[in-house]
């Protein structure tokens, strides 16, 4: 812990999980209780769903681990002290690195971390480790948008302007998204568009419940996204409502597009995808007549193995009716993990450092190591994406010693067994967490985390909006802050021998670098939590707020420029919008007004064609299969699982399919079902619903063991954003 004085009794925070990032009350009540109460926020506005409601209550859970595990000679893990749980990581860090070399060690960071500590991570992987080898889960969440998005527009902000524009606009087309399940409060914004007259059209192979409240519901075949979006361009093209003024004054590249989408004849997709040429049409009008029109796309379309291009085909529709930029306009992603958009910001993910900086580009490598003072050639090259660094783990040439850090990939990775069996075969895995998912179940040490509600910091949300997370009271005992845990690996890692005196933080000075930011905040030192005699600046502080006028100076300059973002700003505010480059300037609600950050000024169309899923179907394999979220639980379930009320609602896992297909398959609801890919196999009962196509399966991916989803999944990736074919594969289903 490192904030001083009493603990507050009332914390204005948001919540702990996904990306809508719901603004809420946390309240103690004296007896060890914790009151959640919504609270006006311009995203949730006042709403939170049962995840939100239920938040507090993994607090105090009984699971709640408050010591440090170590397995021991038998295999146990058991309880160690502290000093004990990082020397024994410390040792075999540096065994590794001794046999293996410096990339032998790889990171594993999470959407759901703070800025400060998705900062620190990469801060930790590149000076304190020295290793390439960083990635996180955000990468198969939304690294496809944000892929197609920085070709198409030179920036990656899941929505370009506020959550509130949706309400206003005229024609919302949701492509793959379901916001009644996974983000409920955003559909009062929803709510708002239809009651002002507006059409909501939804695009998914399920009629989920965001697609039962749509005024159209296009159902296509899972994997044609794409086609579609090149069709529903087609349409606009012959029937002249393509924003040609805009076209030729702000965007490039539009010919090459146009001849690629001329062999999109709309008949020809309504037999690929099974959407009926008449709801093409409609779809097309209504969005290329409308005063005003947004195009979103969430999971559904971007995780594929074309899903950088399907995501294109979206953008490329946007910027042909000449949305982007335009009052309640434009194109944009739901993003979906609680900080999956600040998580990709600074330095998480394998090729990127701060301030969304390319790691191959020397003035950014100059410009960062400058920051964290090092010498620029020390800092290692671009490692490789999430899926096939854990596919490489233990084999030859690839990692041998993981730290996870607030991930659950035995459940949430591809492929998911063979993710495990690697994991299984490592010389040391780390797992930092507060409960013991399926993950920590593996590890050879696992170190107890706080929770939201006992540290501060900042998170980003799907609006690029940053956001003050502040703590309710300290961490319990035994329990230590992320950031912590990082300084006193550092300090072990530079150290000859473990448990040396390097004091809490690494002990070793920064060099000169750029002065304080222009609103008096310390550069990089300060820390007065990690520098015992308050004169040395901690490479690694444990304090939340130095962290961040650190992450300031790291992002100046760069693409998610957060250098005129203080937390101080933040508190007077709903939040601030990046870029913010000035402490006395303005954010950045609304991007892309007069021009777009590329080389040019103008938005870039990018000509996608349509190509089949990884898998297809076959006599072996004849069904489709799809995997996604149900409204009780949160991504792998390690934390959602646990809740009372949460489990109730959702007890275990299911597979859905239609009634007719179910009949052709001898299988009554509730029967178990085994659900049979190429890589294994799920068990479960089967839920019959004819809101679903005959030919297609769905299961949700929350739960392990038997009912894992992903033992079934695709582990074939996207060449460009590395994010897999979570979204379809060939499978067979029978009675179990
Ligand atoms: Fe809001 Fe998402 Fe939390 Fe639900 S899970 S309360 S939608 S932030």
């Amino acid at each position: 812990a490192t904030r001083t004085g009493p603990p507050p009794r009332e914390a204005e925070t948001h919540c702990p999980y996904c990306a809508l990032q719901c603004g809420m009350v946390l309240r103690d009540d004296g007896g060890g209780g914790i009151e959640v109460r919504p609270r006006e926020f311009p995203t949730n506005r006042g709403g939170l769903c049962q995840k939100g409601w239920t938040a507090a209550e993994l607090l105090d859970h009984p699971d709640r681990l408050t010591t440090p595990l170590v397995r021991d000679p038998s295999g146990e893990l058991r309880p160690a002290d502290w000093d004990v749980a990082l020397d024994r990581i410390a040792t075999g860090l540096r065994t590794v690195r001794r046999d293996h070399g410096r990339d032998a060690v790889a990171v594993f960071g999470g959407g759901g971390l703070t800025n400060e500590k998705a900062y620190a991570l990469g801060k930790f992987a590149r000076v304190a480790l020295r290793t390439r080898h960083i990635d996180y889960n955000g990468r198969w969440c939304m690294s496809s948008a944000a892929a197609a998005g920085l070709r198409a527009f030179g920036v990656d902000r899941g929505l370009p302007f506020p959550l509130t524009d949706l309400g206003r606009t005229e024609t919302l087309l949701l492509v793959g998204a379901n916001p009644a399940e996974t983000m409920p409060p955003l559909m009062r914004h929803l709510a708002d568009q239809q009651a002002r007259g507006g059409r909501l059209i939804v695009v998914d192979p399920r009629l989920t419940a965001t697609a039962r409240q749509a005024d159209l519901h296009l159902q296509p075949l899972p994997g044609t996204d794409l086609a579609v979006a090149n069709a529903l361009l087609h349409i606009a093209l012959t029937e002249g409502l393509v924003d040609r003024e805009y076209v030729a004054a702000r965007t490039e590249g539009f010919d090459a597009v146009r001849r690629t989408v001329a062999g999109y004849w709309p008949a020809e997709v309504e037999r690929l995808s099974g959407v009926p040429v008449a709801d093409l049409e409609e779809t097309a009008r209504a969005l290329g007549t409308a005063g005003s029109a947004v195009i979103l796309t969430a999971r559904g379309a971007e995780q594929h193995a074309k899903g950088v291009d399907t995501v294109s085909a979206y953008v490329n529709l946007a910027l042909a009716l000449g949305l982007p930029g335009r009052p309640y306009s434009g194109y944009g992603c739901l993003t979906g993990q609680g900080n999956g958009q600040g998580g990709r910001e600074h330095g998480q993910k394998a090729d990127q450092l701060p301030g969304y900086r390319k790691i191959d580009d020397p003035a950014a490598r100059a410009h960062v190591a400058a920051v964290w003072g090092v010498d620029p050639a020390e800092l290692p090259g671009p490692g490789v994406p999430a899926y096939q660094l854990l596919d490489s783990l233990g084999t030859p040439g690839g990692p041998r010693a993981l730290l996870v850090f607030g991930s659950n990939p035995v459940v949430s990775a591809p492929r998911a067994a063979r993710v495990e069996s690697r994991l299984r075969g490592l010389d040391l895995l780390v797992v930092a967490d507060f409960l013991r998912s399926e993950t920590a179940e593996l590890a050879d040490v696992v170190l107890p985390v706080a929770q939201w509600a006992e540290e501060d910091g900042t998170m980003t949300n799907l609006e690029g909006r940053v956001l003050r997370r502040r703590a309710l009271r300290e961490p319990p005992p035994g329990v230590r802050t992320d950031l912590a845990v990082l300084a006193a690996l550092a300090a072990r890692l530079d150290d000859p021998a473990p448990g040396g005196a390097a004091g809490p933080t690494g002990g070793e000075p920064t060099s000169s670098g750029p002065a304080g930011m222009p609103d008096g905040t310390a550069p990089t030192g300060g820390d007065p939590a990690g520098v015992a005699d308050g004169t040395v600046p901690a490479r690694f502080p444990t304090d939340p707020r130095v962290v961040f006028a650190e992450l300031r100076r790291a992002s100046a300059g760069g693409v998610a420029d957060y250098a005129g973002v203080t937390w101080d700003r933040i508190e007077s505010s709903d939040g601030v919008f990046w870029p913010c480059p000035d402490p006395e300037g303005p954010d950045t609600p609304r991007l892309f007004a007069d021009t777009f950050p590329t080389p040019s000024g103008r938005a870039r169309f990018h000509p996608v064609q349509h190509r089949p899923a990884a898998e297809e179907v076959c006599a072996d394999y004849p069904l489709h299969f799809t995997t996604g979220r149900v409204l009780a639980q949160y991504q792998s379930g390690t934390q959602t699982r646990r809740v009372a009320a949460l489990r109730r609602a959702a007890p275990r896992g299911f597979v859905e399919l239609h009634p007719d297909l179910a009949a052709r398959l001898g299988v009554a609801e509730g029967d178990e079902v085994r659900v049979a890919s190429r890589r294994g196999e799920l068990l479960a009962p089967a839920r019959l619903s004819p809101t679903i196509r005959p030919d297609t399966v769905f299961a949700p991916f929350h739960w392990p063991g038997a009912a894992r989803a992903n033992s079934v999944t695709n582990d074939a990736v996207d060449p460009v954003s590395g994010m897999p074919e979570f979204k379809i594969c060939a499978v067979r289903v029978e009675r179990a």
